[in-house]
């Protein structure tokens, strides 16, 4: 008795094991989970035209096929939208998920000074989601503010799927010479963090971005300039951080490592020096002249004029900053008739995450110029070139992401209805949705 039970014992433990290799044979097999989604209207970042009564069909992470009526193969789940506008999904290209506004320097200051890093990263966790549910389903996180590496967790907790967010590309600590960005003014007695990496020289730049690039940056950020101030010509003057042997040297080793970069450049000076320098992207940009714009043009150098933030933080910061905005909406309106590429890019965690929707920058985005479709692509196809992702990302076509947000209203007609997203799907997986 006692024998022979031992043996159904062992067999039902190979049993159990042969079991445990049939279900993961199965997993494995599994067939990739198929969806429909029957769209009303469909913008698709791509044409002028608004295709009615579209149908996408989706396979695990990826759109399939998209087509005008047509009906779904038998027995697939199909998401009806119809009653709805269908976009691509959002990207927001200058971010930062671990800053919670900073109009005032005590607003920084304290989130420096009182917030360990973990708990900003939770945070950074939390502004990740609100960004995902605002309809950005990427976005490019443009430096940690003294919370140094924190962007690469946030962005590797989102790729595996432990908390959800946009998927991400990440500035890490961004850079300036010793002493030109805060913390600042404080006893030379105490060690306090700074908001950026404090990098020296031709070989501390080159061995810099090595550094980034090791711990995770996907771009290298830089500061071209500080002190913005306007001149007798009327043209919005600043004083250059690094010296051009410096930011080339930042440039030409992030370029070299296969890195892109970001300059922070908001000076007619500093906008000029990042460019002699060679960076990709010119964020901010308030003092652009018709000749950085020509240049830009030229070089093909993208702009992310963040226009939210200025406009945000502009009352409370005075000084110069109200003159700034009416200066941006100049350049702007010039940039659009010189065929700069204009990318959509917001400055949020500039301001807090929790009072505004990051979408508000499209609304800028019309009242200065643009058309709602070219608003609309700045955030889609463009910053997907931007990104260098325009294969995946950007359009709602076969071969792409399946990253798409719906909206109610017509947002050619009212781009304010961007700000009311009810519905976001990233990568064929549905975050948000209000549709019922
Ligand atoms: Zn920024």
């Amino acid at each position: 008795m006692r024998r022979s039970f031992h043996v159904m014992a062992i067999l039902a433990v190979i049993a159990a094991g042969l079991s445990n290799a049939a279900r993961a044979q199965q997993k494995a097999a599994a067939p990739v989970k198929k969806i429909a989604v029957r769209a009303g209207h469909l913008i698709d970042g791509k044409n002028d035209k608004v295709i009615d009564n579209a149908l996408i069909l989706i396979e695990g992470d990826t759109i399939t096929s998209v087509s005008s009526g047509g009906q779904p193969p038998a027995g697939i789940e199909v998401l009806d939208l119809s009653q709805y506008t269908v976009l691509p999904g959002f990207m927001d290209t200058h971010t930062h998920v671990v800053l919670n506004g900073d109009i005032t320097a005590e607003d920084y200051d304290v989130q420096l000074l009182k917030q360990s890093i973990p708990y900003r990263a939770i945070l950074g966790a939390r502004n990740a989601r609100i960004a995902l549910e605002h309809g950005f389903t990427t976005i490019r996180d443009l430096e940690t503010e003294g919370a140094m590496y924190a962007d690469v967790d946030v962005k590797t907790a989102i790729a595996n799927g432990e908390v959800p967010g946009p998927r991400m590309q990440v500035a890490t600590r961004a850079m300036t010479p010793t002493g030109m960005y805060p913390l600042l003014g404080y006893s030379w007695e105490l060690k306090v963090p700074t908001g950026v990496q404090y990098v020296d020289g031709v070989d501390g730049a080159r061995k810099a971005v090595r550094e980034q690039v090791m711990y995770g940056a996907d771009w290298i950020k830089y500061y071209s300039d500080r002190k913005y101030h306007f001149e007798a010509d009327n043209v919005l003057h600043s004083m250059v951080n690094f010296t051009d042997e410096e930011a080339k040297a930042i440039v030409d080793e992030s370029h070299r490592l296969g890195k892109r970069v970001a300059a922070h450049a908001i000076g007619s000076d500093g906008i000029a020096a990042a460019l002699r320098a060679g960076v990709d992207t010119i964020e901010h940009g308030d003092g652009l002249t018709d000749a950085l714009l020509d240049e830009m043009a030229k070089k093909g150098v993208y702009w992310v004029p963040t226009i939210t933030v200025g406009a945000y933080v502009a009352p409370g910061r005075g000084g110069n900053w109200t003159r700034m905005v009416d200066l941006e909406r100049v350049a702007f309106q010039k940039a659009l008739k010189k065929n700069v590429k204009i990318v959509f890019g917001t400055d949020a965690g500039g301001f807090d995450w929790k009072e505004l929707n990051q979408a508000k920058e499209f609304e800028y985005y019309v009242q200065y110029g643009m058309t709602p479709m070219q608003a609309i692509r700045s955030a889609t196809s463009m910053a997907g070139e931007l990104l260098g992702w325009k294969d995946k990302v950007g359009t709602i076509e076969a071969g792409k992401w399946a990253d798409m947000v719906a909206v109610s209203g017509d947002p050619l007609k009212d781009i304010s209805e961007l700000s009311r997203v009810k519905f976001v799907m990233k990568a064929g997986t549905v975050y948000k949705n209000e549709l019922h």
